[in-house]
């Protein structure tokens, strides 16, 4: 973990995954929920963004959003964004894909209504053009942009470690298998490149290793063989889905080490997911707290932890075992996260906060800066919630009046930016 200012600093050299306005819904025959509902982040190079919440927040729906695993009934809104922003990779799909390409700040748009490409800086046209800043929206990509990316750009490093990994097959084959599709790796090259693989993430004697079947491994080997696999194709963004959830606090305390030191040596971006206050504590430089299904405060780590200004995450941070003093009784929030099943007009956390007032039963809450001077800093870096008790120098008449503004969920965001720009 860095400190604050090395934790914004990641932010102003500009994202290399930004979500904007994410909506994943399922579709059930009884009803319709709104699974991830206006989430907005960004995730910049070499930033682990921490996202917590308790179950049934939306955390690895978003997670799975992503990377374009959203199963049936699951259906990601097409005006949802989810755009990619390492050079090289723009590069490559700009030139799979001329025609469907825009430039951003061109006069005279030629970009067709199905553009998923943008370009902000780079110079030719068609198969020989060259970028130097942009991104793929991932929602409006076809298939074969996000299968390319998965894995090679974007891996996942699932919770279950027993049900990621295959039981019929060995440790190697699983690891080779995925070196042959994504590097074209075989026979001793492909071996050697495996070995190497859990070697880099501490399973001793690899080379036996591989040999064996994910039963023969403890848990704390099996997470690591999982993160092995998640790290076959050299990924730059790693979204880590619970990685510790399953396993008990020391072996959970060696592979956040270890996530720390692959970050460095890789350079790894993270999104790291999780329910627990404590490991956000120890992995993020930023951290979103999402409740049924919307990111209701976003800060820096140091800050969210200092001032948590959301009455939910004060209710998180009050229930972590440790903080309280000897014999207090450990608060807890009372009540379970809402099935996000109708559209937010509403605050959804009304029937457990104990903060809650009339008009929280009729307005629905934006992401806002939580006073006037983090709204000057940007709303990237800026700390913000989903709370109609901020900005917190503003008139209740004038919060109110802000927070119906910005209308649907998901577009503070945008409107923060808009009047950053007046
Ligand atoms: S909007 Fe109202 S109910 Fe929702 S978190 Fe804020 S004070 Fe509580």
């Amino acid at each position: 973990m860095t400190d604050e200012s090395q934790a914004m600093s990641g932010v102003t050299d500009g994202p290399l995954l930004s979500v904007e306005n994410l909506r994943t819904t399922f579709y059930t025959d009884q009803e319709t929920i709104h699974a991830v509902d206006g989430v907005s982040f960004t995730v910049s190079p070499q930033q682990t963004l921490g996202v917590v919440g308790e179950s049934g927040s939306g955390k690895s729906v978003t997670a799975r959003s992503i990377l374009g695993l959203v199963d049936d009934p699951g259906r990601v809104h097409p005006d949802s964004e989810i755009r990619y922003h390492d050079p090289a990779f723009v590069q490559t799909v700009a030139r799979t894909y001329p025609d469907r390409v825009t430039w951003a700040g061109e006069k005279t748009a030629r970009s067709a209504s199905d553009a998923f490409v943008t370009i902000e800086s780079g110079s030719g046209e068609g198969s020989s053009v060259t970028v130097e800043r942009g991104s793929v929206n991932l929602v409006a990509a076809p298939d074969d942009v996000t299968r390319s990316l998965r894995g090679s750009e974007v891996a996942m490093v699932f919770q279950d470690a027993q049900t990621a990994l295959n039981p019929v097959y060995t440790v190697g084959n699983q690891i080779k298998e995925l070196l042959d599709i994504h590097q074209g790796l075989s026979g001793t090259e492909a071996t050697e490149a495996a070995a190497d693989l859990l070697e880099s993430v501490g399973i001793p004697d690899p080379k036996r290793r591989l040999s064996e079947y994910p039963h023969q491994f403890s848990g704390g080997m099996q997470q690591r063989t999982v993160i092995a696999l998640a790290l076959a194709c050299d990924p730059a963004v790693l979204l880590c889905d619970e990685p510790t959830t399953a396993l008990d606090v020391t072996i959970q305390a060696q592979i956040l080490e270890l996530l720390e030191r692959l970050q460095h040596e890789r350079n790894l971006s993270i999104l790291f997911i999780t329910h627990d206050m404590g490991v956000i504590a120890q992995v993020a430089d930023a951290v979103a707290v999402m409740y049924a299904g919307e990111v209701v405060e976003q800060a820096s780590v140091d800050r969210l932890f200092d001032q948590p200004r959301h009455p939910y995450t004060q209710g998180l941070l009050q229930s972590i075992p440790g903080l309280a003093s000897e014999g207090d009784r450990l608060p807890t929030i009372d009540g379970r996260v809402p099935t996000p099943n109708e559209p937010a007009t509403y605050c959804r956390y009304a029937p457990r906060c104990p903060e809650a007032f009339e008009e929280c039963k009729s307005t629905h809450p934006e992401r806002v800066p939580v006073d006037s001077a983090n709204e000057k800093s940007g709303w990237m870096r800026a700390h913000t919630a989903a709370c109609l008790l901020y900005p917190e120098d503003e008139s209740l008449e004038n919060r109110l009046q802000m927070h119906h503004n910005f209308g649907t969920p998901g577009e503070s965001d945008a409107a923060t930016t808009a009047r950053e720009d007046d």
